[in-house]
C-alpha cells in the first residue's frame, strides 16, 4: 500500500472526506493500544466502549470496500505503541505516504512531533472535520488574552453558523435564557426511562482481564448500555430530541435520587468518539423544535443548543490555546489526595454517595453531579487538580483530556486562577438542596451551618472563603461573599474553622482504592 492511513479511537467519522472513494493504495489502520488502556487509569466501561464502537467502525469500513488494518490488544504484531505501529505497518508495506487527522489531545500532538516517521514516509495532516471551529480560534476572533468569556464566543459562533438566528439577530431577541433553566424536579416527578442498549461485550472484558488492563468501575458484560456504533448513536439522539428535549432545558441543573439521566441527551461519548457530529446533534435539535415549537419552547432549544455550538466548542478551544501550562496549573494551590470514597462512593455524605455510586454504575453523571456535587466538594476540600484531573478523565466514558481537563482543572477546580470562569463554583449545601431531593434522607442535616450534624458543604464552604480570602480579595463578584464572612462573630468563624479542619483530618485519602 502506497498510503497508510491512521484512524484513531476518538475519529469514528463515517462522513469524513477520506471514505467518500475507495483506493487501492490506501490501508486504513486501526490500533488498541496499551499506550491508550494505561495512560491513566480508566472506567471499564470507557474502554470497553472505545474498543467496541472502535471493532464496529473497522468492520463497516471493511465490508464497505476499503482496506482495513485492525489490530487488537492481543496481537502479535502489535507494538502496544502508537507511533510504532505506524512506523511497523509503513515499513512492512513498503509506504511513501502516512495520513493522519489532526488529534484532539495534546500528548499525541507531542507523539507526532517527537517523532522520527520512517525515512522513505512522508506525513500528512488532515481535519478531522468534526468540530465548528478551528484549534486557534481564541486567537483569531479576540486575540490573545489572560481569559475569555463563553458568552462572547457563543454568540460569534451563533452569528456564524445562522443557528437560532433571525436577520442578524437572536430569535426570540434574548442571546441566553439560562435564567429560566433552573427548576428542581419533584420526587413524584414521572420521568421518561433512558434509552439503554444491551450489548454483549464478554469477549472484550476476558481480553482486558487476559491483558492484565487495570480498570476500575462496574460492568455487566452481558448488558453493556452505551451506544457502539453510529446507527445506535442517531437512535440515542432522536430519542433526544423525541422525549427529552422538551424538558432538558426546563431540569438541565436538577438531580433527583433513583435518576441518574433525568433529560440529559447522554450523547457525550457518541459525540467525542465522532460517531455523532455536532452540526447532526444541533440540526436534528432544530429540526424537531421546528416541527413541535409548542412543546419544545425556546429556553429548551436555546439551553441544548449552547451546550453543542458554546460549551463544547468552547472549552476545546480553550485547551488548545492554554495547553501546555494549563494541565499543570494550581492557583489555589491545592494539595490534598482525593478521598478514597471517589473511588467507593461508601461516605454518608448522600450527595456524593449518589453521584459517586452511579459514575461507578454507569462510567456517567451529568453536568450538575461533575460540578456542583463531586468537582465542588473537591475544591472546597482543597483536593489537588492533579488528582481530581485524573479521576474525572478515568471515570467517565466521555472523558478525552481536551474537553475533561477544562471543565475539571479550569471551570469546577478554578486551577486555571479565572481563564475560563470568572470566579469559583463552589457552594454550600443550600445549593444542592434547593436542585435535588438528595439532602432529605442524608446521614447529616442541610440546615445546620456547624455543630451536631452540620453539612460538610456548609462547614467547608466557609473555610474555603477563609482561606481564600486574600487571592479573591480583587474579585469583584466574590466581594458580596467575602464581606459577609468578614462581618461573623469570631467565634462562630473559630467554631467552623475548628469543626472544618477535623472534619477534613479524618476524610481518609488513600488513593485508589477498588
Ligand atoms: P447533556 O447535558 O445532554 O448536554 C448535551 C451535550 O452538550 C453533551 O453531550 C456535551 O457534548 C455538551 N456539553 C454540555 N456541557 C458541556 C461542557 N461543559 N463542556 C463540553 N461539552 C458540554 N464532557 C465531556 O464530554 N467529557 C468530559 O470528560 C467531561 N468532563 C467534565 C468534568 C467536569 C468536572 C464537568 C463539570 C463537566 C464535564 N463535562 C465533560 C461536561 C458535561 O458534564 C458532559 O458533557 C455531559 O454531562 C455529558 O452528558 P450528556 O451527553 O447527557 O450531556
Ligand atoms: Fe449533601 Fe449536605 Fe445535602 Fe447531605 S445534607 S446530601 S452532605 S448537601
Amino acid at each position: 500500500y502506497a498510503e497508510i492511513a491512521l484512524i484513531l479511537g476518538d475519529q469514528l467519522n463515517a462522513s469524513h472526506s477520506w471514505y467518500h472513494q475507495k483506493s487501492k493504495r490506501r490501508l486504513f489502520v486501526m490500533f488498541e493500544m496499551r499506550q491508550e488502556t494505561d495512560y491513566c487509569r480508566h472506567h471499564i466501561q470507557k474502554v470497553v466502549g472505545f474498543f467496541a464502537a472502535m471493532r464496529n467502525f473497522a468492520s463497516a469500513l471493511a465490508k464497505a470496500g476499503h482496506n482495513v488494518l485492525y489490530l487488537t490488544l492481543d496481537h502479535s504484531d502489535n507494538k502496544q505503541s502508537l507511533t510504532d505501529n505506524l512506523a511497523a505497518v509503513a515499513k512492512h508495506c513498503n509506504s511513501k505516504e502516512i495520513l493522519l487527522q489532526q488529534p484532539d489531545e495534546y500528548r499525541l500532538d507531542k507523539q507526532f512531533d517527537e517523532w522520527q516517521a520512517p525515512d522513505s514516509c512522508s506525513l500528512t495532516w488532515h481535519d478531522s472535520e468534526h468540530f465548528l471551529t478551528e484549534r486557534n480560534v481564541l486567537n483569531q476572533w479576540f486575540g490573545d488574552k489572560d481569559n475569555y468569556l463563553m458568552e462572547h464566543f457563543y454568540r460569534r459562533v451563533r452569528k456564524q453558523t445562522g443557528y437560532l438566528m433571525e436577520d442578524g439577530k437572536p430569535v426570540g431577541g434574548k442571546w441566553n435564557y439560562d435564567k429560566e433553566n433552573r427548576k428542581s424536579l419533584k420526587a413524584s416527578a414521572e420521568l421518561p426511562e433512558p434509552l439503554l442498549f444491551a450489548h454483549d461485550v464478554s469477549a472484550l472484558v476476558e481480553l482486558l482481564e487476559q491483558e492484565g488492563v487495570d480498570t476500575f468501575g462496574h460492568i455487566d458484560p452481558n448488558n453493556f448500555i452505551w451506544p457502539v456504533q453510529r446507527s445506535e448513536a442517531k437512535q440515542l439522539l432522536s430519542y433526544f430530541t423525541e422525549h427529552l428535549l422538551s424538558r432538558f432545558g426546563d431540569y438541565q441543573d436538577a438531580m433527583l435520587e433513583g435518576h441518574w439521566a433525568l433529560y440529559h441527551a447522554r450523547i457525550s461519548f457518541a459525540l467525542n468518539t465522532k460517531m455523532l457530529s455536532p452540526k447532526q446533534v444541533v440540526e436534528a435539535a432544530l429540526s424537531a423544535w421546528q416541527a413541535n415549537p409548542d412543546d419544545i419552547s425556546l429556553n429548551q432549544i436555546e439551553g441544548f443548543i449552547r451546550q453543542i455550538i458554546g460549551w463544547r466548542e468552547f472549552v476545546r478551544a480553550i485547551y488548545w490555546h492554554f495547553m501546555p501550562a494549563y494541565a499543570d496549573s494550581n492557583f489555589l494551590e491545592h494539595e490534598r489526595p482525593l478521598p478514597d470514597f471517589y473511588w467507593t462512593g461508601k461516605t454518608q455524605m448522600n450527595c456524593l454517595q449518589h453521584s459517586i455510586t452511579q459514575s461507578l454504575d454507569y462510567a456517567y453523571a451529568h453536568h450538575i453531579q461533575r460540578l456542583m456535587v463531586t468537582g465542588n466538594f473537591a475544591l472546597l476540600a482543597g483536593c489537588a487538580p492533579d488528582a481530581v484531573d485524573a479521576w474525572y478523565l478515568g471515570v467517565y466514558i466521555d472523558a478525552i483530556e481536551w474537553v475533561e481537563l477544562p471543565n475539571t482543572r479550569a471551570m469546577s477546580q478554578f486551577a486555571d486562577g479565572g481563564k475560563l470562569a470568572t470566579k469559583p463554583y463552589v457552594s454550600s449545601g443550600s445549593y444542592i438542596n434547593k436542585m435535588s431531593n438528595y439532602c432529605k434522607s442524608c446521614h447529616y442535616d442541610v440546615q445546620t451551618k456547624v455543630g451536631d450534624g452540620a453539612c460538610p458543604f456548609n462547614l467547608l464552604y466557609w473555610h474555603f472563603i477563609d482561606r481564600h480570602q486574600q487571592r479573591f480579595a480583587n474579585n469583584s463578584r466574590m466581594a458580596l461573599i467575602l464581606s459577609q464572612w468578614r462581618k461573623r462573630d469570631e467565634s462562630e468563624k473559630k467554631e467552623i474553622r475548628e469543626q472544618a479542619e477535623s472534619f477534613l483530618a479524618n476524610l481518609g485519602n488513600s488513593p485508589q482504592q477498588d
